[in-house]
């Protein structure tokens, strides 16, 4: 097998950009096609830990990132009713001169990302996918749904939970599954006292508040939703409600503010997992598309940004494909694995109203384990 310099990437999120940027700073040749025809995200922000930090660094575009976001140190957990009960410190992992935690808006991340992406020279095509490929030892040919065809030496599947890449990968074998819970999120404007991560857990529930910007925080709660239900959108914001009423502190003061449907964000947590190589030949998944679990330990984009990373620099060299990317697995899979694994059984317990879960402590020891070089 020859070398690899031209690249497809099939589908523009958050693991789809940052392979686009990482590969594109190797000097590879980087083409990305995303399904949606208007690439936009979600109003609500996400979470990004200490070793997304230090990968965002590694990506180059730390500044301008953090820029964009709220930069906190610690992580507060309260009890259902507001108690501090522990704080665990963040780690400066991108070095002392910045911050150990970001919240940012989805927004402003995929600002950030995908300027940078096409900056560096990606060509994006938005409103496509691709129809089908057919691969040989020395390159992929696809043909994308507007009839258009292209030869590649690599095609990354970064399209998400329900990747068709991996459908064509593994046919029907591995599909999404619902956990039996859903999260609900809200904006408000940001609380003096949100300056860190709130995580208010008990057996009764789990929800936090996180800090995005100068003027902006988010609330998060899980319910247990169990055969994953239709909700009917126009109720969101009285049933999100409903969900929290056992919650007090900040939380329950907040409560009666959510009044906007339209603004309530919904999402039944969806899992799957890739219990094998995420590659076939010259055909390879990253992110959500490999490894989707729970938001519990906020690292499902954390995953997908680390093999974003590691592909670009396990794809430099002489040698084949293959060993390239069985090093890229070693590197990755028993890390997703666990964080995979540890999310879902953090809702398990919740739904078990399990009172001796130990959440800090699984909290603490998954920030050391994504402490260690990815
Ligand atoms: C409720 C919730 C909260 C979360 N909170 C956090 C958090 O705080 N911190 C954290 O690290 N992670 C969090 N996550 C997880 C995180 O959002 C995902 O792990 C991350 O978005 C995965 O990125 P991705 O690029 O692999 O997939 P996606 O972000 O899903 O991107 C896939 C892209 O591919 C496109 N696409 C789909 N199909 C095709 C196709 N056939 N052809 C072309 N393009 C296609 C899609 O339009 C999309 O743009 C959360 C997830 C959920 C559900």
């Amino acid at each position: 097998m020859s070398e690899v310099s031209k690249i497809l990437i099939v589908g523009g999120g958050i693991g789809g950009l940052c392979a686009a940027i990482a590969l594109r700073r190797e000097g590879f040749s980087v083409d990305l096609v995303e399904l949606k025809s208007e690439w936009t995200v979600y109003g609500v922000g996400i979470i990004q830990q200490s070793n997304v930090v230090r990968e965002m660094a590694r990506l180059g575009v730390l500044q301008r990132y953090l820029d964009a976001a709220y930069a906190f140190e610690d992580v507060g957990i309260y009890n259902l009713q507001g108690i501090p009960l522990a704080r665990i410190p963040g780690q400066r992992l991108a070095g002392p001169a910045y911050p150990a935690n970001v919240g940012i808006s989805r927004l402003a991340l995929h600002d950030v990302l995908s300027s940078s992406a096409i900056e560096l020279g990606t060509q994006v095509r938005l409103g496509l996918s691709i129809e089908s490929f057919e691969q040989d030892p020395d390159g992929v040919d696809v043909r994308f749904t507007d009839g258009s065809t292209g030869r590649y030496d690599l095609m990354v599947g970064a399209d998400g939970v329900y990747s068709k890449v991996r459908g064509m990968l593994f046919g029907d074998k591995y599909q999404p599954r619902h956990t039996g819970q859903s999260v609900w999120r809200y904006n408000f404007p940001r609380h003096p006292s949100i300056d860190h991560l709130a995580s208010y857990t008990g057996a009764e529930g789990n929800a936090g508040l996180v800090p995005l910007a100068d003027n902006l925080m988010y609330m998060f709660s899980t319910s247990h939703e169990p055969g994953n239900p239709w909700l009917d959108p126009s109720q969101f914001a009285e049933l999100m409600r409903d969900r929290i009423k056992k919650i007090g502190g900040l939380i329950g003061e907040l409560r009666e503010q959510i009044t906007d449907s339209s603004q309530v964000v919904y999402k039944p947590m969806e899992v799957v997992f890739v219990d094998e190589s995420w590659f076939k030949g010259r055909v390879l998944l990253i992110g959500d598309a490999a490894h989707a679990t729970t938001p519990h330990l906020g690292q499902g984009a954390g995953m997908a940004i680390e093999d974003a990373l590691v592909l670009s620099l396990e794809l430099l060299g002489d040698d084949p494909i293959e060993s390239k990317l069985q090093r890229f697995m070693q590197r990755r899979f028993e890390r997703c694995k666990y964080i995979s694994e540890r999310s879902i059984l953090a809702g398990e317990r919740e739904m078990a109203k399990d009172h001796s879960f130990d959440r800090v402590g699984l909290t603490k020891e998954m920030l050391s384990r994504t402490a260690e070089p990815v």
